[in-house]
């Protein structure tokens, strides 16, 4: 997670995993340990590459030495809407989540209209008397049912973001940026797919970037996302060979409807039936990497489907 950025409900406010790397120890492919470090002035382009670049390009890594950040209480919200304010949602909080305080991250949720409602899931980690008036401005779209607020210690509210573990099912996600609002005709786009949706546990996920994750230079380190306004992710989930099919395709469809808004891909969301990858996970930082690939890993040593070329012949 921390190779390709690292992107969670801290970020606005801390920046993404990888901002707050200091150090990693690495296995190159000569099997030498390098020691990669944010202070010093040996492998800078290593260590630039390992924000961002993505998992299995430049060695194994075995220690991630991290700044931490002092956090105790946080408070969580949801907010619930009738499916049918859908668009009148989804237009608000994407002009609000981005913007807001950077102390808050409100991600939505928006399933087959079977759910009956959309949900968004905040945290803030400022005074939770703070949070109400925070809300506000998404509470006016629609008809919101009230808040559900909660105050619990930082790392309950993790376990509780996280849910139970999940086995057996499998599943297809695939990942956007939006760097602008989308328009109304994308908005469409959007719930007519989910309206066709195969089925039930099929659904679209909205994380709001900005703030800190926006204050870093897209160049420098090798995550390049960093002026979009938030992550869609576009995801089913099945559990029975039969809706494979039918549940890959919704997903490439609805990306492919929707690639005419959105920009590029998340690496960690990595989709093995990206066309064009390279560019898409990586923009303008692709042909640094690909130099950083071939100085370090130059025969490819750290090789798969979507690894980094190396440049070389
Ligand atoms: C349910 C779910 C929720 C998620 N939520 C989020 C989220 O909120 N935010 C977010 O940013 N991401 C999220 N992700 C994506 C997550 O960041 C990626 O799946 C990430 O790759 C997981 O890391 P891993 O260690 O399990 O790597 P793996 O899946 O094991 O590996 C990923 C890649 O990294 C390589 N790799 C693994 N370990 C190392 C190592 N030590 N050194 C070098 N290369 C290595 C592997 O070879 C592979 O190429 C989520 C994924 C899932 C499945």
């Amino acid at each position: 997670m921390t190779l390709g950025g690292g992107i969670g409900f801290l970020s606005r406010q801390y920046g993404l995993t990888c901002d707050n790397l200091l150090a990693v120890d690495l296995v190159d492919a000569d099997g030498d340990v390098l020691q990669v470090r944010a202070s010093e002035q040996e492998h800078p382009d290593l260590f630039w590459a390992l924000r961002g670049g993505g998992g299995g390009n430049f060695g194994v890594a075995t220690t991630f030495t991290f700044r931490v950040q002092p956090i105790g209480d946080v408070a969580i919200c949801t907010v619930t809407w009738p499916w049918d304010d859908v668009a009148e949602v989804l237009d608000t909080w994407q002009r609000w989540a981005p913007f807001v305080d950077e102390r808050l991250c409100v991600a939505l949720a928006v399933a087959h209209p079977s759910a009956g409602t959309i949900s968004a899931t905040g945290l803030f980690t400022g005074p939770v008397t703070e949070l109400s008036p925070l809300l506000e401005p998404l509470l006016h779209a629609g008809m919101p049912g009230a808040p559900v607020i909660q105050s619990l210690p930082f790392l309950t509210a993790a376990e509780q973001f996280a849910g139970p573990p999940v086995s057996s099912v499998r599943f297809k996600n695939s990942s956007a940026l939006a760097y602008e609002p989308l328009p109304a005709g994308a908005i469409t786009t959007l719930i007519d797919h989910l309206r066709a949706a195969p089925f039930a546990s099929n659904l679209v996920g909205f994380f709001p970037l900005g703030g800190a994750i926006a204050a870093i230079d897209p160049a420098a380190t090798a995550f390049p996302h960093r002026r979009a306004l938030f992550d869609l992710q576009y995801q089913a989930y099945w559990w029975d060979d039969a809706a494979e099919a039918a549940s890959l395709s919704w997903v490439r469809d609805l990306r492919a409807a929707m690639a005419p808004h959105t920009t590029g891909a998340y690496v960690n969301y990595i989709d093995a039936d990206l066309p064009d990858w390279g560019t898409a996970y990586y923009d303008g930082n692709l042909r640094r990497l690909v130099q950083v690939k071939a100085q370090y890993d130059p025969e490819s040593v750290f090789d798969g489907p979507q690894s980094i070329p190396s440049g070389s012949p």
